[in-house]
């Protein structure tokens, strides 16, 4: 499974409600705006629930943190969790707990991230949806990625991202997957 910048597919959308914060004063986590850019996963048979913020810091012009957050509060690996195997920086635990008390306080705000997962789900499941053909290419570009290494940083970085984000994405849909069976089971 590969994920997908949320403004790659809805850039207008992204525009408009992609959340940034702006932090102020000497404590933890530095003072900078931070840009809280989504990524989802666009397989329509997977029913992950998550999204994964990128946290980027304006004044370092990079990435300081990555959070995973499940939609299903009663799941046991909801989160908000800093992901293992993606970017974090020395500070990105004290943004998790400023993030994670913001995701606590402001339920539209988890709204629009519910929508945007959806949108994201649902255009991947629509053979003649617009955003089929970008899919297409992320998933295409991805794999040539890894083959080459003459492409910008940015790109890669985008890449390390995503692949790096796998092997963990996968063992959490297992878990999220087993728990629903047992579930339905009962
Ligand atoms: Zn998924």
């Amino acid at each position: 499974m590969y994920l997908i910048p949320f403004e790659l597919l809805f850039s207008e959308i992204a525009r408009q409600e992609t959340r940034s914060l702006t932090l102020i004063g000497n404590q933890m986590p530095p003072a900078s705006d931070y840009g809280l850019l989504e990524s989802y996963c666009p397989d329509p048979e997977c029913d992950c629930q998550r999204v994964i913020l990128n946290i980027v810091s304006r004044n370092e012009q990079k990435q300081v943190a990555t959070i995973n957050y499940g939609f299903d509060r009663s799941a046991q690996d909801a989160g908000p969790f800093l992901d293992p195997l993606n970017p974090q920086s020395a500070f990105a635990g004290a943004l998790l707990a400023v993030i994670a008390e913001h995701l606590e306080t402001d339920r539209a705000y988890v709204l629009r991230l519910k929508a945007h997962y959806a949108l994201v789900k649902a255009a991947a499941a629509d053979p003649k949806h617009p955003s089929q053909q970008k899919l297409t290419e992320w998933k295409a570009e991805g794999q040539r990625l890894r083959e080459t290494d003459e492409r910008t940083a940015g790109m890669r970085r985008a890449l390390r991202v995503i692949s790096e984000h796998e092997p963990a994405f996968k063992a959490l849909e297992r878990k999220t997957k087993k728990h629903r069976h047992t579930n339905a089971k009962r």
